[in-house]
């Protein structure tokens, strides 16, 4: 969680989309823009994922599982390194900020993320800090189910197949060893699980504006990302402020 500055007037958007989407680089820009609280809470899910791993408790344990999303203690808090990371995420006090990024992480999270209870946790936490700031949150049944009462609901969106470039294009940048095909087919996994779930599956709100970003760079993104949200200014009447660090 990364707070720029204090907001007088309440404001919630939600922001909901599959992996590699660019929902989390347009959340987080926004979030700068109007002055206000980011949250990216695909973190929340990883944090819980990461501790299932590190006590080795088998993800099929759905109770112990729940059990652990409901106790451990999960901080996000603004970066506390410089190394490109966006916030900094502690699990029992320890920095897990880029472990959560790894294969193993990556391949539990999405059935972890399928449980009722572990749901039921995080939401609880997820709305616990909306009543308390002005926040971006992004994730995947933000509009839907966390805050179904946002001021603004973006969906976004692009092909699997320019997702998982643009995700294996990171992962080369970071020496990581992998190959075009196993990024793809590990999206459209984590696609299948998280679309195809019983609690909460991602699916754009019935509000929500569809925002494509297939054929977008991100200045691009962000240039359409800040047309869309300013054209909604009337809606909230506080987008204006917040250009002036008022909202
Ligand atoms: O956004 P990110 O890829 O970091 O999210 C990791 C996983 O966390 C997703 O694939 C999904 O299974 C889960 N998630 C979720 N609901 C959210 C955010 C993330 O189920 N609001």
């Amino acid at each position: 969680m990364t707070q720029r500055n204090c907001c007088s007037k309440r404001i919630t958007i939600a922001i909901d989309g599959p992996a590699a989407s660019g929902k989390s680089t347009i959340g987080y820009y926004l979030a700068g823009y109007l002055a206000c609280l980011y949250l990216d809470t695909g973190v929340l899910y990883r944090a819980v994922t990461w501790a299932v791993q590190d006590q080795d408790i088998p993800v099929e344990d759905e109770t112990r599982v729940t059990r652990l999303a409901e106790e451990v203690n999960i901080e996000v808090l603004p970066p506390t390194e410089s190394d490109g990371r966006q916030y900094t995420v502690r699990v029992a006090g320890q920095d897990v900020t880029w472990e959560l990024r790894s294969p193993q992480v990556e391949r539990a999270v999405s059935p972890v993320s399928a449980y009722r209870g572990v749901r039921a946790a995080l939401t609880h936490r997820m709305r616990e800090i909306a009543r308390q700031h002005s926040v971006v949150m992004v994730g995947r049944d933000i509009g839907t189910v966390v805050l179904p009462d946002a001021n603004i609901k973006l969906f976004v969106d692009a092909s699997a197949e320019e997702r998982a470039r643009r995700r294996y294009l990171e992962l080369k940048q970071k020496g990581k060893d992998v190959t075009y095909e196993e990024v793809l087919k590990g999206i459209r996994r984590r696609d299948t699980i998280d679309s195809q779930r019983e609690a909460a599956p991602l699916r754009a709100a019935a509000d929500a504006i569809l925002f494509d970003t297939t054929a977008l760079d991100i200045e691009e993104m962000m240039a359409a990302a800040t047309r869309l949200v300013k054209s909604k200014h009337d809606r909230i009447g506080a987008i204006e402020g917040a250009e002036h660090g008022q909202v």
